[in-house]
């Protein structure tokens, strides 16, 4: 186990743990030491003190021993008996004068101390008059004798009378060896206990301080990782585009940033399932990771979206050639579950140097490529061109304009007729909308339409067009109708059934001369709620119309998904199935499915006589295009209402209209 997970707090911990260890080791040991000392003293003092009593038996003598200095004799008898008693090794007398006079024990012993060292100060007249004996130890290196002995001085009295004192040397050598042995014990074992207790809280800090650092950082790898891919996150790829900017300032090589995006991965997602589409994030990351050189790096930025930046470029040819090759590994398709997927991927590209040196705009002319591969039908690669940024700025202005075309009113409806085939009447009319440009004048909504959607401006638009196009209609004869196309945006973001409820009731419309118009993106782009919306609107009374039939993705499985009034062909398919009979059989098939559903069949951008024609064969029921009339303002609307000749019917006028529009 590595010291590296300790932090410098588990550091200064051990560190203070130590000295604390030290500290009561040093206060331990001085404690035992003066333990020890005072064991030692009391030993002295009790040896010495019950020797002492055998002076009490010769008391009379005792007296004439410190009078008379009758020493010998009696001195050879209180030594004789004393010898029984402690371990004296030898004894002094000195008179009341502090004179010795006498000793005695053991011959070839004497300490190596003066009397006025043993005593510290010459035996004071406090000494005597509190009759205690002082004892002192000591330490002596000599061959012979104790290595360690007390000596104790004892007062005598007789009555009140100080006679001397008896100074007695005591051997405590065995004694001390004894305590210091048991002391050394308790210091090892206390000593042993303290180290193996260290060691255990070091060994379970150093457990606890890996377990959290290895929390910590996993914490902060999912905080810089995507979960799904285990690729880094938009942060990290931030940092690391950062950081390979300023490495590429002393280089100066070019560094590529780019952008990939799965073009509508959405319905990816709705048509197969989450998981599939987690498994195509997964292999996608895959082929992302086996495409890339060292010193690359990659990262999921969004939900379908990737990004990576490939450094030491030499020249702008390699990050071009690499980026062809990636799209390509890309594009294949992908199996899941025995299942083959076509991934359409888009990329936008751009480089340091030559495009952008900060990390911002760099992302910016990414981003703005990207786009341009998505808007050119996704599945390609672009790289950021100057004119790129040009349209990003017209854009942003566009997005103020068309707020400002809002509060002041800029937008108008124009109408388009729609024609019943066989009886050669107009039906209804289509409501399209115009924006009057106060600088550029009529503009088309193919052109702001996309852009309102994207800023959600559609949603105030589009209850414009609404409540106009029924207010115009209501003052149609019966039973015109009028089609009004909704966006998906305003299903996800207003109570589409209300608001049309409102309107029918502010405009007294009756409900079955609305029609809806609708296209697949909004079956792809929301859920349950849309089913729950259109039946909601088929409740009001209100007709649902599919719009630009064809062009989705699964717009076959949509038409059994809920059930339409009515299916409008795409422009693309009429004008295209003259001279394709691919097509012409796709149109066929349509209508015939059409008429089997019991679905009102309207064909869109009928512009010859001969589309006409074909179509009429075909049984289909409703034709909408500029061989009949273009789009026209409502005050012209009311005026082919009324006068309907001005609509070119398809008879002799129509070969000329024909050529015209050709
Ligand atoms: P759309 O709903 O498919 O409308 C039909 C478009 O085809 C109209 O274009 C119409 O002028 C055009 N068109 C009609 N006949 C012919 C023909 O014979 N040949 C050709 N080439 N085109 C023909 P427009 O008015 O420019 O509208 C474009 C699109 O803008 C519409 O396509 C619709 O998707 C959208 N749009 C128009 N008005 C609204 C609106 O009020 N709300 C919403 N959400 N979208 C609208
Ligand atoms: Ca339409
Ligand atoms: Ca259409």
């Amino acid at each position: 186990m590595s010291f590296v997970y300790l932090r410098r707090r588990d550091w200064a911990a051990f560190a203070v743990i130590l000295a604390v260890a030290i500290a009561m080791y040093s206060v331990g040991s001085l404690t035992l030491k003066s333990v020890k000392e005072t064991q030692l003293r009391d030993d002295a003092q009790i040896s010495a003190m019950r020797w002492a009593k055998t002076f009490d038996h010769h008391s009379q003598n005792v007296r004439a021993l410190f009078k008379d200095r009758q020493t010998l004799d009696l001195a050879q008898s209180i030594v004789s008996d004393s010898q029984q008693v402690g371990r004296i090794i030898s004894y002094e007398l000195y008179d009341a004068k502090d004179q010795r006079f006498y000793s005695a024990g053991a011959a070839d012993w004497q300490p190596n101390e003066n009397r006025a060292t043993l005593l510290d100060s010459p035996l004071t007249r406090e000494h005597i008059a509190a009759r205690i004996p002082t004892t002192r130890l000591h330490t002596q290196d000599t061959a012979n004798g104790p290595r360690r002995y007390a000596s104790v001085v004892i007062p005598f009295y007789f009555a009140n009378d100080y006679l001397g004192s008896v100074m007695a040397y005591i051997d405590q050598t065995e004694l001390n060896a004894s305590f210091t042995r048991s002391f050394g014990v308790i210091a090892t074992v206390t000593i042993v206990i303290f180290i193996i207790l260290t060691i255990v809280s070091f060994y379970v800090t150093l457990l606890k301080s890996r377990e959290r650092w290895q929390a910590e950082e996993r914490v902060s790898y999912l905080s810089r990782h995507d979960k799904l891919t285990g690729l880094a996150n938009l942060e990290s790829f931030n940092e690391h585009l950062g950081s390979a900017l300023e490495a590429r300032k002393e280089t100066g090589d070019h560094l590529a940033a780019i952008v990939i995006d799965i073009d509508r991965f959405k319905e990816i997602n709705d048509a197969l399932g989450h998981e599939a589409g987690d498994s195509v994030l997964r292999l996608i990351t895959e082929r992302l990771k086996s495409n890339i050189r060292d010193g690359d790096f990659v990262a999921r930025i969004g939900s379908d979206q990737f990004a990576l930046t490939l450094s030491s470029i030499k020249r702008p040819q390699q990050a071009a050639t690499f980026v062809a090759t990636l799209s390509e590994a890309l594009s294949t398709p992908l199996w899941i579950n025995g299942e083959k997927i076509s991934c359409s991927i888009s990329i936008g590209c751009a480089l340091a140097s030559t495009d952008a040196k900060e990390m911002a705009i760099l992302m910016r002319h990414a981003n703005l490529a990207l786009a341009r591969a998505k808007a050119e039908n996704g599945n390609s690669y672009t790289f950021f061109e100057e004119d790129m940024d040009a349209a990003f700025t017209k854009r942003r202005d566009m997005e103020a304009d068309l707020r400002r075309a809002i509060e002041s009113d800029q937008f108008e409806l124009h109408y388009q007729p729609l024609i019943n085939l066989g009886k050669k009447t107009i039906s209804g009319y289509e409501a399209l909308i115009r924006w009057n440009h106060p600088r550029d004048g009529l503009i088309s909504p193919a052109y702001f339409i996309p852009l309102a959607e994207d800023t959600e401006l559609i949603v105030p638009i589009g209850e414009w067009v609404l409540r106009r196009a029924c207010m115009d209609a209501a003052a149609w004869p019966k039973p015109l109708k009028v089609s009004v196309n909704l966006s998906a945006v305003q299903f996800k973001r207003v109570d589409i059934v209300e608001l049309v409820k409102n309107v029918l009731e502010e405009t007294s419309l009756n409900p079955s001369r609305l029609e809806i118009e609708i296209t697949e993106s909004l079956l792809i782009s929301t859920t349950g709620k849309v089913a729950d919306d259109l039946n909601g609107l088929r409740d009001l009374g209100v007709s649902i119309a599919m719009d630009d039939f064809g062009t989705g993705y699964s717009s076959l499985s949509y038409i059994s998904s809920f059930p339409f009034n009515k299916i409008k062909i795409d422009k693309s398919f009429i004008g295209a199935m003259i001279n394709d009979s691919a097509i012409l059989g796709i149109v066929k098939c349509i209508i015939a499915m059409g008429r089997s559903l019991g679905v009102t069949i309207t064909a869109e951008g009928v512009e010859t006589l001969e589309q006409s024609r074909i179509l009429k064969r075909l049984g289909c029921h409703q034709v909408q295009g500029f061989l009949y009339s273009r789009p026209v303002s409502a005050r012209e609307c009311v005026a082919q209402i009324r006068d309907p000749r001005s609509i070119v019917w398809p008879g002799r006028e129509c070969a000329e209209t024909a050529k015209k529009i050709a």
